[in-house]
């Protein structure tokens, strides 16, 4: 593919702003591309404005300034029902007292399309996400996997461009949760649709993006791959919201430095040639399983019992099980250059 010419966008959006009140905008003048087909996941902590952003994007909340456009059409200021967007809540939110077949047809109700036609369109939604043959059952004599594809049926007919998902399966239980988004993502490929799902879990999200879109108050820290995000953190921000990293201060700035590339060495112990160090005391041992967790601290503040580790380095329980470290012991945190990156 020509570099010069962007992936078609489905969903963009400039300089979206939500204010709520006086005071710093619950969104502030966002902008995103989202590829057509592609799998989107808005990260960030609760009050970021996740899904404020997903709500402007569907309609149901008012922008207070800035544009959303679906395929190049600006659809800022259209009804959520004459977006070509749909949404998909929280457990799926779907109506108890109706069978899934009316569950799914409900909304062509709503628009006064006749039951004949409804129903035949909802039989066939049902059955494109192996629904069909359970079709009188009503929710609650469904499994949790089997609500979910009762869920996006309904979404889906209304024949959006894009699928909006606030938190879909944040109030499963972990087991069901890593089920459903394997599923999710599946039928992302399968039907070729852009999804933009919002969810706190950085696991989550890496699991499931093509695109992570990580916020925090209202704005974008860092767009791009699960796997630019976590091995390029661009701020102390990111770094420490992903996981996996130590943020080190040096003479030069903060730099990020993945866990499992960080390495300690004993304090009698010359560090590889080219590598930086820093002095530290092992704070904590932890036994992972397949692999042992070390908190070291920096040698001022190491007899602090407040003091929380300054870095974790994750070592193979055979490396460990070669020279164990012992809490209190002195020994210099050690980084190749190659694995450091600068952070702002
Ligand atoms: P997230 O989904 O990332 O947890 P939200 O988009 O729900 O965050 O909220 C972003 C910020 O806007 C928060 O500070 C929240 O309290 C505020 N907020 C959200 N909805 C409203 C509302 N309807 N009225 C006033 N403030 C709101
Ligand atoms: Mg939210």
């Amino acid at each position: 593919m020509n570099a010069e010419v962007p992936h078609t966008a489905a969903i963009e959006v400039v300089a979206l702003t939500k204010r709520y009140g006086e005071g710093k905008p619950a969104v502030d003048g966002i902008n995103l591309r989202i590829a057509s087909g592609s799998y989107c996941c808005l990260l960030g902590p609760s009050g970021c404005g996740k899904s404020t952003t997903l709500r402007m994007i569907a309609g149901h909340e008012s922008v207070s300034s800035g544009d959303v456009l679906l395929e190049n059409r600006n659809i800022t200021n259209l009804p959520a029902a004459e977006r070509g967007t749909a949404m998909m809540f929280q457990s799926f939110a779907l109506f108890p007292h109706l069978n899934a077949l009316d569950n799914v047809a409900f909304s062509l109700k709503m628009k006064g399309v006749g039951k004949a036609e409804r129903q035949a369109k909802a039989q066939n939604l049902l059955e494109r996400v192996a629904m069909g043959h359970l079709a009188a059952r009503k929710p609650g004599e469904l499994s949790g996997g089997q609500q979910q594809r009762v869920a996006l049926a309904r979404a889906l007919i209304t024949e959006p461009r894009a699928l909006l998902l606030d938190e879909p399966l944040s109030a499963l239980d972990p087991f069901l949760r890593i089920q459903m988004r394997a599923e999710l993502r599946r039928w992302q490929k399968e039907l070729g649709l852009t999804f933009i799902h919002v969810t706190h879990s950085q696991e989550e999200a890496m699991a499931l993006a093509d695109t992570m879109v990580v916020m925090n108050h209202g704005v974008i820290e860092q767009m791009g791959s699960p796997h630019e995000i976590y091995n390029r953190p661009v701020n102390e921000f990111v770094a420490r919201f992903m996981g996996g990293h130590n943020v080190i201060d040096t003479p030069a700035g903060k730099i990020g430095v993945r866990t499992d590339q960080m390495q300690v060495v004993p304090a009698d112990v010359a560090v590889p040639e080219g590598f930086a160090s820093k002095a530290a005391v092992v704070t904590d041992v932890e036994y992972q399983g397949t692999y042992v967790l070390l908190g070291v601290q920096n040698p001022q503040a190491a007899h602090n019992a407040n003091a929380t580790a300054e870095a974790s380095v994750m070592l193979s329980e055979e490396q460990f099980g070669k020279r164990p470290f012992v809490v209190g012991e002195s020994v210099q945190l050690a980084w190749s250059p190659s694995v450091a990156h600068s952070l702002q």
